[in-house]
């Protein structure tokens, strides 16, 4: 039995804070402002995981218009409000989409499409997929269909809205509140050396959301395995030399 076997994963608590009003009404005005304009201009990251995203152009495009709701795609998770996850995620994937989410700036948003990340769908059974997408990172919205139409995408689209618009969307904060436990889950997975280049640890204490569920063992785990990122070496004259020397009509012409 290896360490991370001996670890239990912690239950998620519930202590994400929800709306709250300030003292002055003035800046209590201010702050629906915000969240009005938050929710009227969602970027949402280009990334397709699964059978699911063949329903996003339809619902970008002339007939659903989905820009009209003031919500585009981007393609880049630095400038990005909303992670689609389109369909079933292999244990691959999941690395790539936990990274990405990571990037993200906060506020940020999850929308799970599809039954298969709900609980694996049709997939339920594979080996290599990733059953329950809410284990490893904070979903906000479902919208479940095996795959669901541009109108159901849009309606959960406009819920979410909603929910940034009154304040009810921080299942953001949870990651940082809960990380222990969402860790501990991403390392049962992955193996205990599982790691992603972004200090959720110092964001939480940079947000204020620091609690008694954000540090534990998992957290511990990864301090114990964590290496700094190193440069990759590279050298362009190097590698101009060796393309020249596999390359006789290269080398011939100069
Ligand atoms: S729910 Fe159906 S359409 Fe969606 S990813 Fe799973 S198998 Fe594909």
């Amino acid at each position: 039995m290896n360490e991370l076997d001996k670890i239990p994963v912690r239950q998620e608590l519930s202590v994400a804070e929800g709306n709250v009003k300030r003292s002055n009404p003035l800046a209590n005005v201010f702050d629906e402002l915000v969240r009005f304009c938050q929710s009227r201009s969602m970027f949402m990251l280009h990334y397709c995981t699964g059978c699911g995203a063949i329903e996003l152009p339809p619902a970008m495009t002339s007939r659903f218009d989905m820009e009209r709701l003031g919500i585009q795609p981007m393609v880049t998770p630095r400038q990005a409000d909303i992670l689609l996850i389109t369909g079933y995620v292999s244990v691959k994937t999941l690395k790539r989409i936990i990274l990405t989410y990571e990037q993200m700036p906060s506020p940020k948003y999850v929308i799970g499409i599809c039954s298969c990340t709900v609980n694996g769908g049709m997939y339920w059974q594979s080996y290599a997929t990733a059953k329950v997408l809410k284990e490893y990172l904070p979903v906000d919205i479902y919208i479940a269909g095996c795959m669901p139409r541009p109108e159901a995408v849009i309606s959960g689209l406009r819920d979410l809205m909603g929910d940034i618009k009154s304040g009810r969307a921080d299942n953001w904060k949870r990651y940082f509140q809960n990380y222990d436990h969402y860790l501990g889950n991403q390392q049962k997975l992955f193996g205990e050396d599982w790691q992603t280049p972004t200090d959720i640890i110092a964001e939480a204490e940079h947000y204020g959301l620091m609690t008694d569920q954000t540090l534990g063992e998992h957290t511990a785990l990864l301090q114990k395995h964590q290496q700094p990122l190193e440069a990759l070496e590279f050298s362009l004259g190097e590698k101009r030399e060796k393309i020249q020397g596999e390359n006789p009509r290269e080398k011939n012409n100069e």
